[in-house]
């Protein structure tokens, strides 16, 4: 044991000895300072921001339009225009719409995920093998010398990730809000970038255990940022929630949130000893904070009475597998969950500890660990994983009624994903297909609010290497930052004890 960590410490110095040369490379000639990178209104996206909304028509699709009524259309057109979903059937007809030949293709809603802390995207894969360097107190270590530009960058790399994967909407868990400009900044790539999201306002790294987040400025936000972003970004907030933070403060956020109808996130349930020790669902039940605004995260130690308490409230959860197995959390209850009632939809946490956002492979990683948990063949259909992906994702951040399933009406947010490439042919049972076999490399086509972001394969509305390079001169800067406070995980451990901030 003791060989394989060392070895993977080594090389892991290595890795970041090399990537820190190469990022110092590819920055030459940026003149942004080492210390303070350049405040940016849309860096990485072009001049004169988005595409515009216009009429398409997409021909010939197999359309999975995760809608109950409408099922699955074998041959079928969707006919958008200015942003919505105007028809959708067999032998449409749009004079003067551009046409998408879509005839060896899927057409299914995009992707809604619904919990992610988007800035820790600028330090993918930076949780590493041993303490020193675990995922908690060192994304706490990297994230105190975040910059608000910093942040953005984390948030406009992960937007052109997700489109790329057809991700049409992410739950921004911001939970590095160094002050108000964090979230300006951060509010401004989503502003830029076109990708639907709730945003939900977290605290800081510098919070204290017994204070709420920034309630002022959640309002502040609502008022200055909401009107500009044309309801494709929504509200919410992002609590510590009772496991990490008192109830009563939980009760202030609650109110607040209320108060502002903005719907609530948390993190439960996430260790054995927590389950043991609190009872974290039972608190928030007993103090009338369960209910359909609140989406609970992860709760992978959890009791039949804690999920029916879930059910019966209506609160939503949110499972990310992938952290929640690489970090300890344990496997997800996914059957447990389902078996009460709950609505559980998916997430993809941070790609600081689990690498990227890959839907499809959230999907089939869940749909293994139900079967593999029961054990059955049959325990998790895959059409149930994609409804988790899809509309009930959807249902989770209140905007069930505008997106997740594509019907006459809603907004026009869903992908095209190619049938006839190596790992997905021949053609057989297309939910097989989205949940088995498709990768993020078969999207060929994604609308969000009516907007072609991806077409034929490529991001059209994004500046790529610009979004690369910002991430990497982001981490060399940090880590430059980190090295030079000799700031350790230890260090960060002793100011905060009692406390795993998540
Ligand atoms: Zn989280």
């Amino acid at each position: 044991m003791c060989l394989l960590c060392n070895s993977l410490s080594l090389s892991r110095r290595k890795f970041i000895s090399a990537s820190a040369m190469f990022g110092a490379a590819a920055a030459t000639g940026l003149k942004a300072s080492a210390q303070t990178p350049p405040a940016s209104t849309s860096e990485g996206a072009p001049a004169g921001a988005l595409p515009t909304r216009g009429e398409y028509l997409v021909r010939n699709a197999f359309i999975l339009t995760m809608d109950s009524t409408l099922g699955d259309i074998p041959r079928g057109d969707i006919h958008v225009r200015n942003g919505a979903i105007v028809a959708i059937g067999p032998d449409l007809v749009a004079p003067g719409a551009e046409v998408i030949d879509a005839k060896s293709m899927i057409a299914l809603p995009g992707f809604i995920e619904t919990h992610w802390h988007m800035w820790g995207t600028a330090a993918r894969n930076m949780a590493g093998d041993d303490e020193s360097t675990g995922y908690f107190p060192y994304s706490r270590v990297l994230g105190a010398v975040f910059t608000a530009e910093d942040n953005a960058r984390g948030v406009r790399l992960g937007i052109a990730e997700a489109v790329n994967g057809g991700l049409t909407t992410v739950n921004n868990w911001s939970h590095n809000l160094l002050g108000p400009e964090y979230a300006d900044a951060e509010l401004q790539a989503h502003k830029d970038f076109g990708a639907r999201a709730l945003f939900s306002y977290g605290y800081s790294r510098k919070t204290g255990q017994n204070q709420t987040l920034p309630l002022d400025d959640v309002a502040r936000v609502q008022k200055e940022w909401l009107p500009q972003l044309e309801g494709r970004v929504t509200l919410g907030i992002a609590s510590r929630g009772p496991e990490n933070n008192t109830i009563d403060i939980c009760q202030k956020e609650w109110d607040t949130a209320r108060k502002l109808g903005v719907r609530v996130t948390c993190h439960m349930g996430t260790s054995q000893k927590v389950l043991d020790l609190r009872h974290g669902v039972q608190a928030l039940s007993k103090a009338g904070l369960l209910g359909s605004d609140l989406v609970i995260v992860h709760n992978t130690n959890t009791t039949r009475e804690d999920l029916d308490l879930i059910a019966k409230s209506q609160s939503y959860l949110s499972l990310s597998p992938f952290t929640e197995m690489r970090t300890g959390f344990g496997y997800p209850p996914i059957l447990q969950m389902l078996a009460a009632g709950c609505n559980v939809s998916l997430s993809v946490d941070t790609a600081l500890l689990c690498g990227n956002c890959d839907m499809f492979a959230i999907m089939k990683a869940m749909q293994n660990v139900g079967d593999g948990a029961k054990p059955s063949e049959f325990a998790l259909p895959a059409r149930r994983v994609l409804e988790m992906a899809t509309i009930d994702g959807a249902r989770a951040l209140g905007i069930g009624d505008s997106v997740g399933s594509l019907k006459p009406g809603k907004r026009a947010d869903f992908m095209l994903v190619r049938t006839r490439d190596l790992n997905m042919a021949p053609f057989t049972d297309p939910v097989h297909m989205i949940v088995q076999s498709a990768q993020p490399s078969n999207v060929d086509t994604v609308f969000v609010d009516g907007r072609p972001l991806k077409r034929a394969g490529k991001l059209v509305a994004y500046n790529v290497d610009k979004i690369v390079d910002d991430a990497n001169d982001t981490m060399d800067r940090v880590r430059a930052e980190v090295a030079r406070q000799n700031r350790t995980a230890a260090d960060v451990e002793k100011e905060m004890p009692a406390q795993r901030q998540r």
